[in-house]
């Protein structure tokens, strides 16, 4: 277990000290902010202002040069980016990124699915998903950990990977077919809740993961910190996951 501790300053925003102070990657995630002024930052069809300034925000908060998300589709499609960029580029399909520049932050949006955060202390190069059951099963983690081979030269048992905060075991109840689709067969026994971070850290100890941690915790159950798909049937915002490496 490792858990994001609240960060002082702008926004509610929670980061792992741990891997700033021994890496020098800053891995975060924002939280709900309050109910009159909800800390939104879902991008749509078209961002409103405010979204998109505090967008602008979080990278000046970082010390960010550029910043790259983008409208994500529960796929296994991850995006290296190499070089600097200024600014907030939003792209489409993707449900990950990958980088080893320093400064560039990388982001997914998320209110449920799991953030996974991969570093490499060895070659210095990050990448994080987005891991919803669909893209669990289709496997966005086995996508990320090839990127960063092919981009990046890493050695899979070099990496660091950590689940975010996101929907915990016993909140999320699921139907047979996402039970089917993401637990090896003849496991799960007759629960009707999937674990998402146990699968993905599941996967990522069978392609050779060796360091790997969980948050403690779960946007459903701490639904007062955190934006829930479920917790709001469908109603509530997006935070944003969060990394960078520090120049
Ligand atoms: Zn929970």
């Amino acid at each position: 277990m490792l858990t994001e501790s609240p960060v002082a300053g702008w926004g509610p925003r929670f980061e792992l000290d741990d891997w700033r102070a021994r890496f020098g990657v800053i891995a975060g995630i924002t939280g709900r902010g309050e109910a009159n002024d909800p800390f939104d930052f879902a991008l749509g069809e078209s961002p409103p202002a405010l979204v998109l300034d505090r967008w602008a925000r979080l990278q000046s908060e970082c010390g960010a040069s550029g910043a790259v998300v983008s409208r994500q589709l529960h796929g296994i499609g991850v995006e290296w980016h190499s070089g600097r960029s200024n600014g907030l580029r939003i792209l489409d399909g993707k449900d990950g990124h990958a980088t080893s520049t320093p400064g560039l932050l990388i982001a997914v949006t998320v209110a449920d699915c799991i953030p996974v955060f991969l570093h490499d202390p060895t070659t210095r190069s990050i990448a994080l998903l987005h891991a919803g059951w669909r893209g669990t099963a289709a496997g966005v983690l086995r996508a990320g950990i090839r990127l960063l081979e092919a981009q990046a030269g890493i050695s899979v048992e070099d990496l660091v990977m950590h689940c975010g905060p996101g929907i915990c075991g016993s909140c999320y109840e699921v139907g047979p077919e996402v039970r089917r689709a993401i637990l090896p067969e003849g496991e799960g026994g007759f629960s009707s809740c999937v674990d998402l971070r146990a699968e993905l850290a599941r996967q990522g100890r069978a392609a050779g993961v060796r360091g790997l941690t969980r948050s403690t915790m779960c946007t459903k159950h701490h639904h007062d910190s955190f934006f829930s798909h479920r917790g709001s049937a469908g109603t509530d915002g997006r935070m944003v996951a969060y990394m960078m490496l520090l120049p």
